[in-house]
């Protein structure tokens, strides 16, 4: 079980990037999404990206990061410039277990820093938390990625157009 953490979301400024982690959360292979602030826009949002083109993929929002960091039982990672290498890091994460894969918005509290079971950096410069999550998330699978096949549609690639089979 893969549980994604997004802190700081705030829905006036962040739902563009905040529902871009998602997508990415989802499209990645993770499980579930977790945001602090409450957005009911967003919910709705994404549980219709999951109903259109599928994945059991739970959103929710209003969540206490506090709480939810000193509640869970897995590996806590939290994705950050000033963690330790990806490939060192890979090396101490268990492949199996629960994941908390923490990112944040803007300056995120020393206290995850230190909740954390690791703080891994996706390189060591500024970017951004949507390439950080499917860099790490894509690490962590090998490059696999979900293929779902339980929505309304579903693509078929195609190297020179759109091919979309409607069920
Ligand atoms: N000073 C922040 C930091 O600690 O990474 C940068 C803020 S950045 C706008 C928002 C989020 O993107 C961060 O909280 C972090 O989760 C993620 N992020 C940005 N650069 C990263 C990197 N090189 N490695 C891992 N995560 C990164």
């Amino acid at each position: 079980m893969i549980t994604v953490l997004r802190i700081g979301h705030r829905p006036e400024r962040d739902k563009r990037i905040t529902t871009h982690v998602a997508l990415t959360a989802r499209a990645f292979g993770a499980n579930e999404v977790l945001v602090d602030t409450p957005d009911r826009e967003l919910e709705v949002n994404f549980e219709s990206t999951c109903q259109r083109w599928g994945g059991d993929v739970k959103l929710r929002t209003g969540v206490n990061w506090r709480q939810a960091l000193k509640e869970f039982k897995g590996q806590i990672v939290h994705l950050t410039m000033y963690g330790e290498t990806l490939d060192k890091a890979m090396v101490q994460i268990k492949p199996f277990g629960d994941i908390m894969i923490v990112v944040g918005a803007e300056k995120v509290p020393r206290e995850v820093y230190e909740r954390a079971s690791i703080n891994v950096g996706v390189g060591n410069q500024p970017h951004s938390e949507v390439a950080a999550l499917g860099v790490f998330l894509h690490t962590l699978f090998d490059g696999k990625m979900p293929d779902y096949d339980d929505g309304q549609m579903k693509i078929l690639p195609n190297p020179r157009g759109k091919t979309v089979e409607s069920k």
